[in-house]
């Protein structure tokens, strides 16, 4: 595969002798008997073969498939990391309906952090010797492009080991409007102020009959893609989502899953792959019922198997439960994000899981789902504590 970043580091990739898969694949689906040979050969799945997997019952032979691929490439490695959300404002020009953070300006319980009140913010979470800072927020209509990198610069100087990973296709684009620049300037702005990677959030599903009704005030599909292989091109991986469980169908969500493997094959600047469950509570779609386990289980699964030049699958804790992302860990997943300290976006969508957790919960999860813990900073490098220090192995 042609791989367009030469500046990028390789992801890494854990030793891949470990296999728990204790008995030859089964299943009374007979759909998936094909698939499963093309599985286990190493062959891509087709966009037809994606849709079949979504309609098949058989969730622990999908699993089953999706565990094996995940432990050739991971082994019983399970990755977590410590890190720290971080929204400077909710206040945003769109009007998302899938959307239940957002607030036009000077409306009740809209935000704006001061410059030092943002890096304040980034302190208060500093006891764990956070690794990672995720910085994302909504569309503000009077903040300035200088707003934004002197609020990254700012966060360098005072925590110059701490990864920054910043702003989504969708605010890097807007950005790149207010301030009259080419998109692939405005990354390599943010890129010279300290930017070291960008989150995967605002892909939604990438096609138009579905964004029209969830998201019609953002990018579009093809403008999100775009985005990501300039940020590959400018040298700053970023990560890939998917959000699921709203008005989209099968067809949909393997349409997204290959669009994100094509710019993969060009670019290989996708970390990880991140499902992510939509949460109806305050927003305009509240009527649309929540995601179960079973969608949940299977969107990881179905992501680990479509996505083949990804490295990574991640599932995130606090949209699918702390409960759902440790089995998720025997279903495809080999992360599961971090300790977040304080998350917003989802919890003003009715999220009911805590606003975060300690690095010795998210130890004992793992380890209970019988799979070896490894912390890991932003770029999968092992992270080595010490009590209030760490460094990471490059
Ligand atoms: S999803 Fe993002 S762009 Fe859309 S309204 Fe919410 S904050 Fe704004």
């Amino acid at each position: 595969m042609p791989n367009t970043i030469e500046t990028l580091p390789p992801n890494a990739i854990s030793e891949p002798a470990f296999a728990s898969n204790r008995h030859s694949f089964q299943t009374d689906d007979a759909r998936l008997k094909p698939i499963a040979d093309k599985v286990l050969g190493g062959e891509r799945l087709s966009f037809d073969e994606g849709v079949t997997l979504y309609r098949s019952g058989d969730i622990l032979a999908i699993g089953w498939l999706a565990n094996h691929v995940r432990e050739r490439m991971h082994g019983n490695v399970a990755y977590f990391n410590v890190n720290r959300h971080i929204n400077p404002t909710n206040v945003c020009v769109a009007a998302c309906r899938l959307c239940a953070f957002g607030r036009k300006k000077d409306t009740a319980g809209a935000y704006t952090m001061a410059l030092e009140e943002a890096w304040q913010t980034a302190a208060s979470g500093y006891t764990e010797a956070v690794t990672e800072f995720h910085i994302v927020g909504g569309l503000h209509p009077d903040l300035p492009f200088q707003y934004f990198l002197d609020l990254i610069r700012g966060l360098k100087e005072r925590f110059p080991q701490v990864h920054l990973k910043a702003f989504t296709m969708v605010e890097v684009a807007f950005l790149a409007k207010r301030a009259k620049l080419s998109i692939e300037d405005t990354l390599i702005k943010m890129k010279e102020a300290g930017v070291d990677s960008l989150p995967g959030g605002g892909a939604e599903i990438f096609a138009d009959r579905v964004r029209h009704i969830i998201c019609d005030h953002k990018i579009d599909g093809d403008q999100w893609l775009d985005t990501a292989r300039l940020a590959h091109k400018v040298g700053l991986r970023s990560n890939a989502t998917m959000l699921y469980g709203h008005v989209e169908n099968e067809e949909d969500r393997v349409d997204h899953l290959i669009r994100l493997r094509a710019v993969q094959d060009d670019t290989g600047g996708f970390q990880t792959y991140i499902p992510l469950a939509f949460h109806p509570d305050n927003t305009a779609l509240e009527h649309l019922p929540r995601t179960t386990g079973l969608l949940d289980i299977k969107q990881i699964a179905i992501g680990r198997l479509m996505l083949d030049n990804f490295s990574h699958v991640k599932a995130y804790w606090q949209m699918m439960s702390p409960k759902i992302a440790q089995i998720a860990l025997r279903f495809g997943a080999d992360d599961i994000d971090g300790t977040v300290i304080e998350e917003k976006i989802y919890h003003d969508a009715g999220a009911t899981t805590p606003q975060g957790m300690r690095r010795e919960e998210l130890i004992r999860l793992i380890r209970e789902a019988g799979r070896e813990p490894v912390e890991r900073d932003t770029m999968y490098r092992p992270v080595t504590r010490t009590e209030n220090s760490f460094t990471v192995a490059v």
